[in-house]
């Protein structure tokens, strides 16, 4: 089989640089190990955080970069894919105020309140320090926005394999074969590699100047973990999302930083069944080898640690967890997206546990970094190439 372009892995990542491909006309060959948005990987399921705000300005500005692409993917493709929330950040080192500097500079509406004032507005919350609360942010469903992105890539004529996994990128002329675990071949003139946790394990059979391999191999892979608690009676959601679409939970989506750990939460949507919100220790899960070492166990003690929060933190929720998962999760040293490429060998990696609400935008910087055609789309930052300087 022959294509122009071969896109491995299809994540939020794969997903969307076919459809952009796609989208422009492009002939595309999107090749998948299991199925899209699997559930071994980390773009599955109902939540992931749609926020604004970063301590840094480039990513404030990336965000209101992608948003309109979500407001277009939802138009084309049909779907609800976000739920208004609102954000909170909070905590001592999470420096509410410094959050909000960085919002003003980009112009993203925010306010900057008093822990009693915060207290009075969202009483299922115990705030210790200033909060910061901005509108805009969002639940994103991670299973449905890669569905979509590859109905709407196969729309525009993209051709999807899945439960093919490629074991080896070589160059072959001008260039690549891929060879998959069947033993199927697959001739490229370009390949994008967004194979997520399972990319460390890859790049030793992907043509990447060895003169980069150091910098890659600082990525680490986590089984990080998340636990659902229940609303308690008094601060249960009025309607379930999917009964009043678009309206603002009451429950908004939180950060929460401090000496001790970093703490994120949200409401959790379909996953378990609208009733309660998913809260998960930043970088909590266990370091493993590769994506293939997952064995999906939850570790009591990062239970004990999340559920710990909630009684201090989330008065609003009942602090006994009634679902619970685990989820890959792809990490730099400074927890900046991994995109790069080399005569037509491209790897992206939106990873460090944040890429999702970037998903439109990647695609569209993918495709132009793959095209070698930085002036249709948007160029990747210099904080994103593999050999960018870290520490
Ligand atoms: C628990 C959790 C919470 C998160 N919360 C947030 C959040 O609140 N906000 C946010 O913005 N982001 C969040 N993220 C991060 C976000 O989900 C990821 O950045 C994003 O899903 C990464 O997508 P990906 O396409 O790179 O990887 P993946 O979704 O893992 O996709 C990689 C795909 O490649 C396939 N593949 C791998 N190897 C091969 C091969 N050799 N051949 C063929 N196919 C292959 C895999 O099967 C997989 O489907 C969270 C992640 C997790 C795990």
């Amino acid at each position: 089989m022959q294509t122009r372009y071969a896109v491995v892995g299809a994540g939020l990542a794969g997903a969307s640089t076919a459809r952009r491909l796609a989208a422009d006309g492009e002939e595309v060959t999107l090749i998948e190990r299991g199925r899209p948005a699997d559930p071994l990987g980390s773009s599955h399921g109902s939540a992931r955080i749609l926020r604004y705000a970063y301590p840094d300005r480039l990513s404030v500005e990336l965000m209101a970069a992608a948003r309109p692409g979500w407001e277009e993917l939802e138009a084309r493709g049909g779907r609800r894919l976000l739920t208004p929330t609102g954000a909170l950040d909070h905590g001592e080192v999470r420096d509410p105020r410094q959050l909000a500097d960085v919002l003003e500079q980009v112009g993203v509406e925010h306010e900057l309140l008093s822990a009693r004032q915060a207290a009075a507005r969202w009483p299922m919350h115990s705030f210790d320090t200033e909060v910061l609360w901005h509108p805009d942010a969002a639940v994103l469903d991670a299973e449905s926005t890669v569905e979509t992105m590859v109905e709407l890539a196969v729309d525009d004529g993209a051709r999807l394999l899945t439960g093919r996994q490629v074991e080896l990128v070589e160059r072959a002329g001008s260039g690549f074969r891929l060879t998959s675990a069947d033993g199927e071949r697959i001739e490229a003139e370009r390949v994008i590699v967004c194979a997520g946790g399972w990319l460390p394990a890859l790049l030793r059979r992907l043509p990447v100047p060895s003169g980069f391999l150091p910098a890659l191999h600082g990525i680490t892979v986590r089984q990080e973990q998340a636990f659902h608690f229940p609303h308690r009676p008094e601060h249960r959601e009025p309607d379930s999302p999917e009964e009043q679409p678009g309206t603002q939970t009451r429950w908004p989506t939180f950060i929460h930083q401090s000496p001790e750990m970093t703490t994120y939460g949200l409401p959790g949507g379909r996953d378990a069944d609208f009733a309660g919100q998913k809260v998960a220790e930043y970088d909590g899960g266990p370091v493993i080898d590769s994506a293939a070492a997952q064995d999906r166990r939850v570790d009591p003690e990062n239970r004990r640690r999340v559920v710990d929060f909630v009684r201090r933190r989330l008065p609003g929720a009942e602090p006994t967890p009634y679902a619970e998962t685990t989820c890959l999760f792809t990490t730099t040293p400074d927890a900046n997206f991994l995109m790069d490429s080399w005569d037509g060998l491209t790897v992206i990696s939106p990873c460090s546990g944040h890429g999702a609400k970037f998903a439109p935008l990647i695609g569209e910087m993918a495709a132009g970094l793959a095209a070698g055609d930085v002036a249709r789309h948007r160029p990747v930052p210099e904080a994103f190439r593999a050999d960018r300087r870290i520490g």
